[in-house]
């Protein structure tokens, strides 16, 4: 029998030779092995130690990582029936071995043991932090509650989860249950006509084969229409119906997601005093960057007072453009995104399609790679290793005396049975096994148009940015010089804190020096016109301000709902409901309908992991754009300022706090200065 190639450690993942047969037995073998390793620490007589208890968990840990990495990801880049089945049969087995892992009281007193050992005592600072992380986790899942509280907290646990699936769910069923029928076409001018052609098909498709053509609340219908319908009615309509979806105003009574939200905030509020903390909020910032509720309510204060002039001045600008140029002198919800396409496309007059031309994927690629290889003294060269498709291409990174740092894979193109989206993930995690140093090794995901007719591929700007961004998360991975699993890399950073290496990156693409050097015309090679340049720049801030605001509203909302808000009654607001029109009164300046239930929709806070989270889009934001503030003051391709961000950022990864890592690169606590000044947000003096 050949060995499995999934089991085979000694270098790179081999994706010439991995199969879908190899999984399941691949998956059962190791954990086997992973579940005897704890047994074996759990039982083990000796004193708690690094090397009794934190090495052979990483060991057997970063085995199944890897295995299962290289399995996930290929569900997502070459999907096929089989391997889908394969990845959800076995997902349940690693899910079951995680979660038994996280409460596993015997590993919770051995690392409780080591925490408090002479030992712990002399340990490096990431060696410190790895355990800290560990024993927070446990605390965090319950581990330290007495027996009657742990079984309620786990039954909390299961019924927020059940309510999050049934929030989503009615979401859904409600979006999907929507639809209007439109038999005649004047009635949808200024909708564009692949919107349209999808229309008339949907209508085509009904059981009763009706006429015209079915608009929908989905995103791909929806959008369109409230920024291009010239019909103020049919967007008044669509409107509504969506800002109604899944509440006590929509279509029918089992979709109200009104006793879901409120039985969620109880169940929250309690598991978070089942473990001392007085809200939702502080259970939630426990592993986050940001201490406390009262710096995060400061944070979106003063961002807020900042922001909301330019706010005002936006809206003030949009509705006197409505008034004057598309007749709609009472300004309504349902104009905004209409309005805003009119002004858009009134003052910055380009097409997406001639600048991408200008952006031909190796004058892309090699910008990005002399960009970092000159402010951070690297050196990427391709390689050669097996992939899973003959596009995926392999580099290595090295330092200038050409040792070798870290590796990625590169799969650029979209194509069918691939996942939709950008991302980073980790293959190989950096860390020290004994004497061999394992280096870290990377998959950057996108998905662009591939070359056609034998002309390069070409991105468009925000593409550029996009993979400006994965690259960023990718230098976090790569460019680590930690050796302890779970805080090397990406691994272990604040959840708050982890889009700034990537979103830093983001910078870049909007600077003449950087982007001068990476265009040149498919056709003619010609540079991108300065002039073309300064138009895209100046549509960058378009509605900054109104754009802020209303992230500030979410994130206020979301961070009152989960502390001051009492989930049993009482107090200043007597519904979410309540809450959510006091804060738009403070910050938002656009008017809402009285109808308008979005709470009810509002799924990052309900069904994803936003929960007192949200601010952290804004958070990070600061972040990047202050710690890209000193590139700009040193130069932006100061290899002084690269080397700094290297240094303190990226080599550090989760193996100290991020503040501590930002104030050592920038020299003081984050502002907000720098990011009000690049979203065109300052008063003149
Ligand atoms: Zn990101």
């Amino acid at each position: 029998m050949t060995p499995n190639p999934l089991l085979d450690f000694s270098g790179l993942p081999r994706f010439d030779a991995i199969r879908t047969p190899h999984v399941s037995p691949a998956v059962d073998d190791l954990l086997v092995e992973a579940r005897a390793t704890v047994e074996r620490v759990a039982a083990d007589s000796r004193p708690a130690s690094w090397a009794t208890v934190v090495e052979p968990l990483a060991e057997t840990l970063d085995r199944l990582d890897r295995a299962w990495g290289a399995v996930r990801h290929l569900n997502a880049v070459v999907s096929t029936p089989d391997l889908r089945q394969a990845y959800h049969d076995n997902l349940t087995k690693v899910t079951a071995f995680h979660t038994d892992l996280a409460q596993d009281m015997r590993l919770f007193d051995r690392y409780r043991a080591l925490a408090a050992s002479p030992e712990y005592a002399a340990l490096d600072g990431a060696r410190k932090k790895a355990i800290d992380n560990e024993l927070r986790d446990f605390r965090l899942g319950g581990a330290e509650l007495p027996d009657e509280k742990k079984a309620r907290f786990k039954a909390v646990q299961e019924e927020l989860a059940n309510l999050s699936a049934k929030f989503d769910d009615n979401v859904l069923d409600a979006t999907n249950d929507w639809a209007l029928f439109v038999e005649g076409e004047p009635e949808l001018a200024g909708i564009p006509a692949d919107v349209l052609a999808e229309a008339r098909a949907g209508a085509e498709a009904e059981a009763d084969g009706k006429r015209g053509w079915k608009l929908t609340l989905r995103m791909p219908c929806y959008l369109p229409v409230m920024q291009y319908a010239d019909n103020r009615e049919l967007r008044a309509a669509l409107h509504r119906a969506y800002v109604t979806r899944a509440s006590e105003l929509g279509a029918r009574p089992e979709w109200d997601n009104t006793p879901v939200i409120a039985r969620l905030l109880v169940l929250r509020r309690e598991a978070a005093e089942l473990l001392g903390y007085p809200n939702y909020a502080e259970y939630s910032l426990v592993p986050k960057m940001a201490k406390n509720t009262e710096e995060v309510m400061t944070f979106l204060n003063d961002l807020g007072r900042r922001v909301k002039p330019f706010a005002e001045r936006d809206y003030a600008e949009l509705t006197a453009f409505a008034r004057d140029d598309l007749a709609l002198a009472e300004f309504t919800p349902w104009d905004l995104a209409y309005a805003s396409e009119k002004l858009k496309a009134k003052r910055y007059a380009f097409s997406e399609q001639e600048i991408r031309h200008y952006f031909p994927e190796d004058k892309v690629l090699a910008g990005l790679y002399r960009l970092v290889e000159t402010i951070y003294g690297i050196t990427i060269r391709e390689a050669t290793a097996a992939t899973w498709h003959p596009t995926v291409r392999f580099f290595d990174i090295t330092d200038r005396d050409g040792t070798l740092i870290g590796q990625f894979y590169l799969d650029m193109y979209a194509r069918e049975h691939k996942q939709g989206g950008a991302w980073m993930d980790d293959a190989i995690n950096r860390r020290r096994a004994g004497a061999r140093l394992q280096h870290p090794v990377a998959f950057l995901t996108c998905n662009l148009s591939p070359p056609v007719d034998g002309k390069p591929a070409t991105f468009t700007h925000d593409e550029v940015i996009t993979i400006f961004h994965e690259f960023g998360h990718g230098l976090h991975q790569l460019l680590t010089r930690v050796e302890v699993a779970g805080v090397s890399g990406i691994q272990g950073v604040e959840w708050d804190a982890v889009e700034l290496p990537s979103q830093i990156m983001e910078n870049f693409c909007w600077e003449w020096d950087v982007i001068s050097h990476m265009t040149a015309h498919v056709d003619t090679g010609a540079p991108l016109p300065r002039e073309l340049f300064d138009k895209l720049l100046a549509a960058k801030n378009f509605q900054s301000g109104m754009q802020t605001v209303r992230q500030l509203e979410f994130a206020l909302f979301d961070m009152l709902l989960h502390s001051a808000w009492d989930p049993h009654g009482g107090g200043e607001w007597p519904t979410p409901q309540a809450l959510a029109e006091a804060v738009r009164r403070e910050i938002a300046v656009v008017p809402r309908a009285p109808y308008d239930r979005a709470v009810q929709s509002f799924g990052h806070i309900f069904a994803g992991g936003y929960a007192a989270g949200y601010y952290s889009y804004k958070w990070a934001e600061v972040l990047s754009a202050d710690a890209y503030s000193l590139f700009e003051e040193q130069g932006v391709l100061s290899p002084a300022a690269g080397a700094r961000f290297r240094d303190e950022v990226l080599a550090r990864g989760g193996s100290r706090p991020a503040i501590e890592s930002f104030v050592a690169f920038r020299g003081r606590p984050p502002q907000l200065d720098a990011l009000l000044r690049h979203n065109g947000m300052v008063i003149p003096a």
